[in-house]
């Protein structure tokens, strides 16, 4: 019984040429945009696209201008690869087809990209210009990430810190994929949503010190070599009375007084009569792969296998 499960599992991972489908730009919360593709299909056309085209939102309906003409429908379909730019914020080319529908006035786009397409673009926006080995590394956490499944409803991930961080991949990043293709980090035969983040204090946390979901891998706190010599410091006052530290606290408070206020869950802090002040350390929440520690052990010699098994401890990396 064991064993059919475990195969039952292995079936339902994705394979190498997977697709994962992600919602891109949604920061932005665009009501137009300027969209380059091969073609496109609108309110039941089809168009091949010699040129950049305006899309835009209206209401629930999204609105293409091409060749003179408005197409109107509830949702536009452009296969790639796709070119996606909002005036005066950003331009951004993504290897995938491209979906957009649109919700009160705002453009919604989710990208479908092959799995190891997105894996490059996590390494080459997390991380950009690391060395190989932590580029590896990075590479087969952001892969079995994506591969743990869904975490939105629309699409599956975002191109945020909430999920991965996905702009564009340069050729450092792709090596990386490659190298690593298909390899991801198991634990008790199921595939880890392997967590990554900025920097540490000296040292990880385990998921429940800081009120994370340890339930399919509980992760482990463990030292940090780079981190506990050179920790990256910083300060920040608040208008609270206390602070508590849990990963939901810190984004609660990053929602209300600015995104990364409290940069990180490791820090003291102390109350003054008109509030407290926050020292911390590192960067992000702090549970699994510290990026600034791989790229130090990375650099001292140490492969991706080992920075993998030093931060996941327990899991083992296969296909
Ligand atoms: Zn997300
Ligand atoms: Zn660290």
């Amino acid at each position: 019984m064991k064993d059919i499960l475990r195969i039952a599992l292995l079936i339902a991972l994705p394979m190498p040429g997977a697709q994962v489908r992600i919602g891109i730009l949604g920061l932005f919360h665009p009501p137009a945009v300027t969209l380059t593709a091969r073609s496109i299909e609108a309110g039941g056309e089809r168009v091949e696209l010699h040129e950049a085209v305006g899309v835009r939102a209206a209401g629930g309906h999204v609105v293409v201008t091409v060749g003179g003409r408005e197409l109107r429908g509830t949702r536009l379909a452009a296969s790639g690869p796709a070119r996606i730019r909002i005036a005066g914020r950003i331009s951004r080319a993504y290897p995938g087809n491209v979906e957009i529908s649109a919700r009160e006035g705002v453009l919604l786009a989710v990208v479908a990209m092959d799995l190891e397409n997105a894996v490059a673009a996590v390494v080459a926006s997390e991380m950009p210009h690391a060395s190989p080995e932590a580029a590896g590394a990075l590479a087969v956490a952001a892969r079995s990430y994506y591969a743990a499944g869904s975490r939105h409803g629309d699409f599956d991930f975002c191109d945020t810190t909430h999920c991965q961080l996905l702009k564009e991949a340069d050729a450092e990043a792709e090596t990386a994929a490659r190298r690593t293709r298909g390899r991801m980090l198991f634990y008790q035969g199921t595939v880890v949503r392997a967590l990554h983040f900025g920097s540490c204090g000296g040292r990880t946390f385990a998921a429940s010190d800081v009120g994370m979901d340890g339930s399919s891998y509980p992760f482990f706190a463990v030292a940090c070599e780079t981190c506990a010599r050179h920790p990256e410091r910083w300060e920040a006052r608040l208008p609270v009375t206390a602070v508590e530290r849990t990963e939901a606290a810190r984004l609660e408070l990053g929602r209300r007084f600015g995104w990364n206020r409290v940069a990180s869950n490791d820090y003291s802090w102390e109350r003054t009569p008109v509030g407290v002040i926050v020292h911390g350390r590192g960067h992000g929440h702090g549970v699994g792969l510290c990026q600034r520690g791989a790229e130090g052990m990375a650099r001292s010699g140490q492969g991706a296998e080992s920075i993998l098994q030093h931060y996941f401890p327990m899991t083992n990396i296969g296909r």
